[in-house]
């Protein structure tokens, strides 16, 4: 190995992978450690790096009216292994990129042992790395260990690491009918305007009501894996399927309860239950509808909330879920670099920062890499504008989504600052996604002669 100190990089998935690649690539050292096979999780079955632990889909290739396609499009653009090997050993899938998982499994695990500034060594860490690990980044995804969990949530505090994720369905602000939508605070409570205005409203009557708990109960669910269950999850976020099965008033006194608020489209009728969102983002383009966690399968999700009146042509930015999954409260806890505020030399990269999803993991993967090497280089370099996939997504995780109801996020087109030039409507959609991969492209080209001249410079 070189003489420039190394980079330690805990856990071998998607973004971790990434990360070694990156750091490596910049000319850095870098020391991989992955428990498998060593300690196993339950959702992994093999002891190759990156495994695609569920579906094998990246989802989207489409990079021009699609974020995640955008985000592929990134990946590929700053030499990411993931993507390379992706798309070495892609399905056929439409518009769709699919991965044939064991062998590009074993295709990220070669080209990883073969990289002469990688060394790969086996075995869990299990408490926090040792002092003189000046450069850390910590990889260790939705099933990290518990021991490893628990020392890092002894430098946070009790809140600071969550071990499920209960997901509220996100909404497109503009695809809320504002003609049935009303913003109002419950009681009109707050100080200012903004607070008094937090909540978009959703009226139901009896009827609406009872064909909702209806199509609540019949809906299809998905199941939880064996062993996912072995932490409680059932403290305060219930699914609402489950709360309705409770008893059909229960959603009625709960999350829907109709008081302290007036429908200025009907000023004189009550509502009989109401549905509330809330802001999910500063930029204001995304709503979560509040207490809304559920276990029903996505087909049957869109169709039960768009009888949500308001909501019939609701856009979902992200369903709705309950899974295992440990993540930190990064809006509150990392800087934009993906450091631990409280511990720097501790970097974050991967679904544990509060991304969701195999692409945006190794994204984050990419950047911690790249951003720790140019660290270790001397330089400093700073993430891709807030224009760029990239950068919409660590700019929301570090600080553009609420700390106090953070969720892990998928990429998507609200996370990005809007287009003034871009009106609405369907046909409006089109052409502004298409405004934002544009922008997104030059945008990110951009960030990568910085990045690329941040390593050469040394
Ligand atoms: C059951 C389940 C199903 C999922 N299905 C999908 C899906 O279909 N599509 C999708 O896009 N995403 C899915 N996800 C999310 C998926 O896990 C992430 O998208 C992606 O794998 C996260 O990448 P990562 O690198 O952050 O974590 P991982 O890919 O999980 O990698 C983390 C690595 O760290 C290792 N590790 C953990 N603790 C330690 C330690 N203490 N010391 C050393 N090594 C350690 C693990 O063995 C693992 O190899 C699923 C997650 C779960 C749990």
């Amino acid at each position: 190995m070189s003489a420039i100190e190394p980079i330690h990089v805990i856990g071998g998935g998607m973004a971790g992978s990434e990360a070694a690649w990156q750091a490596a690539e910049a000319g850095v050292p870098v020391i991989l450690h992955e428990m498998r096979p060593v300690t196993g999780t339950f959702a992994h079955r093999t002891d190759g790096l990156a495994e695609m632990v569920c579906s094998n889909s990246f989802r989207s290739d489409d990079d021009e009216n699609n974020a995640v396609g955008l985000l592929h499009w990134e990946m590929r653009a700053g030499g990411g292994l993931v993507m390379a090997m992706a798309d070495a050993h892609a399905l056929p899938a439409g518009g769709a990129l699919a991965v044939d998982r064991d062998p590009f499994s074993a295709a990220v695990t070669a080209k990883l042992e073969a990289h002469p500034l990688i060394r790969i060594e086996r075995g869990e860490i299990a408490a926090l790395p040792p002092a003189d690990w000046s450069s850390v980044i910590v990889a260790t995804g939705p099933l990290t260990s518990p021991a490893l969990a628990e020392a890092i949530r002894g430098l946070t505090d009790e809140r600071a690491l969550t071990f499920f994720d209960a997901i509220a369905p996100i909404v497109h602000f503009d695809s809320i009918d504002l003609s049935k939508a009303w913003f109002q605070s419950r009681y009109d409570k707050g100080e200012t305007e903004a607070e008094r205005t937090a909540y978009l409203n959703c009226p139901m009557d009896r009827d609406q009501y009872e064909a909702f708990i209806d199509a609540l109960l019949a809906a299809d669910r998905a199941e939880f894996r064996e062993g996912e269950t072995d932490t409680p999850y059932f403290d305060g976020c219930l699914p609402i399927e489950v709360m309705a099965a409770r008893g059909r008033d229960t959603l009625r006194f709960g999350p829907m309860k109709p008081v302290g608020l007036t429908n200025p489209h009907a000023p004189e009728k009550k509502p009989y239950a109401v549905v509330q969102l809330r802001r999910d983002n500063a930029l204001g383009t995304l709503f979560n509808i509040v207490g809304f966690q559920t276990k029903m399968k996505y087909g049957a999700q869109t169709e039960v909330l768009r009888m949500i009146p308001g909501l019939g042509n609701a856009a979902f930015a992200r369903l709705g879920g309950i899974h295992r999954n440990t993540f930190l409260n990064s809006p509150r806890l990392l800087d934009d670099r993906l450091r631990l505020r409280a511990e720097p030399r501790l970097r974050f990269a991967g679904q544990i920062t509060g991304v969701e999803g195999y692409v945006e993991s190794a994204a984050m993967g990419l950047l911690a890499g790249r951003i720790a090497a140019a660290e270790r280089l001397g330089r400093d370099l700073p993430p891709p504008p807030e224009t760029t996939a990239m950068g919409s997504l660590v700019r929301h995780i570090t600080g553009g989504a609420d700390a106090k109801t953070f969720q892990p996020m998928n990429v998507n087109f609200g996370l990005f600052p809007p287009l003034d030039a871009v009106r609405g409507g369907r046909r409006g959609r089109r052409e502004r996604y298409k405004g934002y991969t544009d922008r997104a492209k030059a945008d990110f080209t951009g960030w990568l002669a910085l990045s690329t001249a941040s390593a050469a410079a040394v």
